[in-house]
This record gives structure tokens, C-alpha cells and sequence, in this order.
């Protein structure tokens, strides 16, 4: 705790439970003033994004919302901090509050996801995937990960990505009804014996078996990790199984599904105090020693405020029913794109997730992103199964419920938006991979009835007017 006894003047403030004017208000408001007044270019892409959020319908699967507390957290005073280290043994002094801080975001993590060890400083989810990887692989080993093309992460072994260059990669992939094919998992972990295994994924709709996967990876004698980056928020309601105690480490993104700022978590349960690679301690000594100094410097800690905020909120009633629209809302539309004629992989969803192969359509995956772009509905082009498209064409689309469900949308607005894709979709005239024609009239009514639906399910806490009386 900071010692006020030797300041000239008690800061009355700091103990006053009242929210108005505390400096920290003046400083953000002051702040914002000066964007608009200094920097106006600035201050008017600023200004152009939050009313693209506003009046766009995202369906983009890896969007979020977060709060506006989650905003001024991080936009707090803690950036002015280097803290080198954790709560307790700093590199430098005057480390008290941000300590404090990072043990609330600790806390919180562990708390959320009924976790034994929670580290939250990764810059990222990519960054705790690194430096969970570098610290248990050495450079030539064998990682198993999901295939990019049928829903991994660049980070789970691409060859376009350092994980796919620095250990020896090797890919499963999906069997032929759109679910993970653990057999193939299996056998390949029995015939490569990867180091580590990865299991979480980019684009996939259907529940993990997280205790199959830990099965393989004990019967294979390699490490399981689990990357929650897409599907955290539903983990932190219970609507997802947890890998937290199956897998022997768990990452995630706090930006996605948690509504929080941009940032990674590294999470273990009952492996923590498992003994860590190399004779190196405890599997939770070995992990915070891979975050720092193996891997990042110092921590973010405006960052990691604004992960304690989102975290408290993850924690809360309004997030459950939030997590429990995110699947009303993404079964309701694959169901009535389903019934429009639309090829859903897997034949559904049991997530957030809802991937859509136009292959059938003769329409790549970018034209469809673009068209519906230009009606106000926000997705993106994603290869699918059997895919051969380049990854910036793609074969279908990716819809995700996570800011429809922080709007307050649920399963009948979920079917509206279906009607406004297939409508749009259903009048686009495909040219080639890029270029496509979409009647005007049909761009004109679908945008108004976007822009209506988001007038009755507004960003919570984002107005686009000043509501001062
Ligand atoms: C988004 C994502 C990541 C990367 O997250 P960043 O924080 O953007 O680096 C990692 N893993 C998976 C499965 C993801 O979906």
C-alpha cells in the first residue's frame, strides 16, 4: 500500500467511495479533448470507427464489444509504469498499486476459470502460445496442431508462421462430417510423438473434447495444450467444457470472447504443480519464468487493469445471459441458413461459430464478404474444408454471434440476419473471385433494415449521442 502520511495534502479521493470527479475522470476527459482539438485526423478516424461499429452489423466471429470501464481501464495512468517481473519481486521501484493490480487480474483469471495458476501478462494470444511453446519445445521438436485450413491457428504450426518454421509441424485435420477426427489425432501422435499437441481453433463450430484430446496426448507422452482464444467467454459460463484441468496448459485472448482488452492468458489447473520439463520446478514456476524474462519484457499494465475489469465482468450474471445468446443466436442462424439452402459445415453449431461453404454458390468467400460489407453486415471470408482457394479469397464465410449478443440479440433477430445474408447473397451476381454485381435496390432496403435493427439493439455503452440532460 502507498504510505499518504508524508503528502503535503490528504487526497480525500482516495478513500471516497463516491465515482464523480476523481482526477483520473478529469485526465481521460482532458485527454480526449486534446485528440479532438491537436489532432483532428486522428481524432476523425477515431470518430469514423466508432460509427462504423455502431451502425454495422458485425458478425465476425473473433469481434468483440467491451465494456466502457474495460476502455477506461485501459486507458488508465498504469501505462506510465515499467515493471519488470511480478507483484512482489519488481525490477523497480514504485510497483505498489500496479501490484495490486496485477494481483486483482490474477485473482480474477483464476477465479473465472476455476484455475490454479493464472498468468496474465502475454501481450496476446499469439504471445502465449509462443512463449508456452518456446519454453516447452526446443527448436526441431514435434508440435501437432490443428490444420489453418480447417480451422487451427497460424499459431498451432502454419508453415507461414513461426511455429511452422521453428518446430517440425505436422497437421490433423477434420473428418468427413466437419468434426475433428480424433482417430486421425491418434495416430498421428502414436506415429510422430510430438512434443506437444495443441488442441483450440480459429474456425470450428463444435465442442472441443478436451479429455479425448488429453487421452491421446498421455498415451503419446507429450504435452496438451489447449488455446480457448474463440470460445473462452462460453469456458467462463460453463456453457463450453473447461480444458482448464484436462489440458496441462491453457491459453486464451482476452479480446474475443471476453469482451476485454487486446491481450493472452496462460491458465493451468491440476497439472500446475506437475513437475516442469528440463528438472525445471513446477509446471506454474517453469510458466511464469516463459513469460518473463524467456519470452516479453515488461508487462502492460494499463492492459492488464483493463483484462482485471473485463475479468470482474466475465465473472458476473449479465455475462452468463451474454454467453447464452452467443448460442442462441449463432443456432438460430446456422439453422435458418440451413433451411434457405446454405451448405453449413458440420451441419451446424454448438458455439459461437457458424462457417458457411459457398462453394455450391459459385461464390467465393471475398466476394460474399464484400457484398454483405456493403450493406452493413460485417463478416469474413474464411477457407472451409477441402478449400483450395488462396486464404484471402476463400471458399465460404465465418458468422459469429459474440456482438450480436452484446447488442442483446437472440434467436429471432438471429433469424432476421439470416434473411438479410440470404437476401443480399441470394442477388449477387459473382463475376469472378473479386468482382460481383449486387442490384442497388437490394444494397439500399438492406442496409436501412440493418441500420433499424441497430438502432433497436445499440452498442451497450457506446452512444453515438451526447445523453447529457
Ligand atoms: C485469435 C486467436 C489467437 C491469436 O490471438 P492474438 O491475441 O490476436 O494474437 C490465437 N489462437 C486462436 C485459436 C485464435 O483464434
Amino acid at each position: 500500500m502507498l504510505d499518504t502520511t508524508t503528502l503535503a495534502e490528504a487526497p480525500t479521493w482516495l478513500s471516497d467511495p463516491s465515482p464523480a470527479d476523481r482526477p483520473f475522470q478529469q485526465i481521460v476527459r482532458t485527454g480526449a479533448e486534446l485528440l479532438a482539438a491537436e489532432d483532428p485526423e486522428l481524432s476523425r478516424a477515431l470518430d469514423e470507427e466508432h460509427l462504423r461499429q455502431a451502425t454495422t452489423l458485425s458478425l465476425v466471429a473473433s469481434c468483440s464489444v467491451v465494456d466502457p470501464s474495460v476502455l477506461a481501464a485501459q486507458s488508465s495512468i498504469a501505462v506510465n509504469v515499467t515493471a519488470e517481473g511480478y507483484p512482489g519481486k519488481r525490477y523497480h521501484a514504485g510497483c505498489a498499486a500496479v501490484d495490486e493490480i496485477e494481483r486483482l487480474a490474477v485473482e480474477r483469471a483464476r477465479e473465472v476459470f476455476g484455475a490454479r495458476y493464472a498468468n496474465v501478462q502475454p501481450h496476446s494470444a499469439t504471445t502465449a502460445n509462443y512463449a508456452v511453446l518456446s519454453a516447452l519445445m526446443r527448436p526441431g521438436e514435434t508440435l501437432l496442431g490443428m490444420n489453418l485450413a480447417e480451422g487451427g491457428h497460424l499459431t498451432h504450426g502454419s508453415p507461414a508462421a513461426y511455429a511452422g518454421q521453428y518446430f517440425r509441424a505436422i497437421g490433423y485435420g477434420l473428418a468427413a462430417d466437419g468434426r475433428i477426427d480424433y482417430g486421425q489425432v491418434r495416430e498421428l501422435a502414436l506415429e510422430h510423438r510430438p512434443k506437444v499437441i495443441v488442441c483450440g481453433a480459429t474456425a470450428y463450430s463444435r465442442t472441443v473434447d478436451f479429455a479425448r484430446f488429453r487421452a491421446i496426448a498421455d498415451e503419446a507422452g507429450a504435452y496438451l495444450v489447449a488455446d480457448i482464444s474463440h470460445i473462452g467467454g462460453l469456458v467462463a459460463a460453463g456453457l463450453h467444457p473447461s480444458p482448464v484441468d484436462h489440458a496441462h496448459v491453457t491459453t486464451t485472448c482476452t479480446h474475443k470472447q471476453l469482451f476485454g482488452p487486446r491481450g493472452g492468458l496462460i491458465l493451468m489447473g491440476r497439472d500446475h504443480d506437475a513437475p516442469a520439463p528440463r528438472g525445471r520446478g513446477t509446471m506454474a514456476a517453469f510458466f511464469q519464468r516463459a513469460v518473463f524474462p524467456f519470452y516479453q519484457g515488461a508487462p502492460a499494465l494499463n492492459a492488464i487493469a483493463a483484462k482485471a475489469r473485463a475479468l470482474a465482468l466475465a465473472g458476473g450474471p449479465e455475462f452468463r445471459a451474454t454467453a447464452g445468446r452467443i448460442l442462441e443466436f449463432a443456432e438460430a442462424a446456422a439453422g435458418e441458413l440451413g433451411r434457405r439452402g446454405y451448405h453449413i459445415v458440420s451441419g451446424g453449431t454448438e458455439n459461437h461459430t457458424v462457417l458457411v461453404d459457398l462453394a455450391d454458390r459459385r461464390m467465393s468467400g471475398l466476394v460474399a464478404e464484400l457484398a454483405l460489407e456493403e450493406c452493413g453486415i460485417v463478416v469474413n471470408k474464411n477457407r472451409v474444408p477441402g478449400d483450395t482457394t488462396p486464404a484471402l479469397i476463400g471458399g465460404g464465410m465465418r458468422l459469429g454471434s459474440n456482438g450480436a449478443a452484446r447488442r442483446g440479440m437472440g434467436a429471432a433477430e438471429a433469424v432476421l440476419c439470416a434473411e438479410l445474408v440470404d437476401r443480399v447473397l441470394g442477388a449477387v451476381e459473382p463475376l469472378g473471385l473479386r468482382e460481383y454485381r449486387l442490384p442497388p435496390e437490394v444494397r439500399a432496403r438492406v442496409r436501412a433494415e440493418v441500420t433499424a435493427l441497430c438502432d433497436r439493439f445499440p452498442l451497450p455503452g457506446y452512444p453515438l449521442r451526447e445523453h447529457r440532460v
